[in-house]
């Protein structure tokens, strides 16, 4: 358990269970430092000499660019292998020797992986920090940390909200790390989704375990008037083995500025993104609507991150 900023150095990142409400608060603090620092300077010097080592085994745009962005804003090198094809992972190398590999060039390792667990191995075999930046259906805790951070931004609070949390609440790893997250705090959950796409039960019996209030429903309409926070999700059409349960699933909830009518003043509307048709393209003016504000965050938080693990906080 990281508790205090000091304790993040050398550490790996692998799940939210890791943080409690003192790290967290460290960490947005440094995050919201960050935040200031590329408002005024655009980049510092505080990781010159470092390089982190990309390794993305799955598709992503905002993640992998965010800790590209992150460690050369903070004056640090990148390694990128973002098509895992074009390196020796498609000659048949071992996630192990991938990972050797990578931390004789680089201080830190972050990597995405279809597979739960993958990044907790990589982790096993290096020496040097690893960060889970997605593994499978499992966790996403950087993500959980950038939305925690931008709920507390754009509302200054945690404790007494309602969270709503809609669409692919199956795989949507995401989902699956801010809920846990969430549990550190006082906050209310409504899970609408379809039977098929509704959260694993270990994540609902955590919920349980720690007395919060929830419901699961599937008419989004009926409870959009509670949310203070909207968590859209799309849904994860790599994860289904039936293209047929995917189409059947796929345009469930979508929302637009009529549904917007019956929600709160003062609420926000975030999504993880990449959106394929949740959120209509009307919505993006609506004060509401914060997924481009937390994408932004993401970049601080990641900041954050970096310089905590590699001991420059
Ligand atoms: N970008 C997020 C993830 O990697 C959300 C998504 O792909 O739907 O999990």
């Amino acid at each position: 358990m990281m508790n205090n900023i000091e304790s993040f150095a050398g550490q790996d990142i692998l799940s939210v269970s890791q943080f409690d409400r003192a790290s967290l608060n460290a960490i947005f603090g440094v995050a919201h430092d960050m935040r200031v620092l590329v408002e005024r300077f655009g980049s510092a010097e505080l990781l010159q000499g470092k390089i982190l080592a990309n390794l993305f085994y799955e598709p992503s745009t905002r993640t992998s660019s965010s800790f590209t962005a992150a460690m050369q804003r903070l004056g640090g090198q990148v390694i990128s292998i973002n098509n895992v094809q074009y390196s020796s992972v498609s000659k048949g190398e071992s996630l192990p020797d991938t990972i050797r590999t990578l931390e004789c060039y680089a201080d830190v390792i972050v990597i995405r992986h279809p597979e739960v667990g993958a990044a907790a191995t990589a982790a096993q075999y290096a020496e040097k920090p690893v960060i889970n930046a997605g593994d499978g259906v499992g966790e996403h805790p950087t993500q959980a940390l950038l939305d925690l951070f931008t709920v507390q931004e754009e509302l200054k609070q945690m404790n007494g909200l309602t969270v709503v949390m809609v669409g692919d609440l199956r795989f949507g790893r995401t989902v699956h790390s801010l809920t846990k997250l969430l549990l550190k705090y006082s906050v209310s959950f409504v899970f609408v989704s379809p039977e098929l796409l509704r959260l694993p039960a270990d994540i609902l019996e955590a919920v349980e375990a720690c007395g919060h209030s929830y419901r699961q429903v599937e008419d989004l309409h009926t409870v959009i008037g509670e949310a203070d926070v909207l968590y859209m999700t799309r849904v994860q059409r790599e994860r289904f083995t039936d293209p047929a349960e995917y189409d059947r699933v796929k345009d469930f909830f979508v929302i637009d500025q009529e549904l917007m009518e019956q929600a709160k003043e003062r609420m926000i509307v975030m999504h993880p993104l990449p959106r394929v048709g949740e959120i209509s393209y009307a919505m993006d003016d609506d004060p509401r609507a914060a997924y481009f504000r937390q994408m932004r965050n993401g970049m601080y938080i990641r900041m954050a991150l970096l310089a905590a693990l590699l001991g420059k906080v």
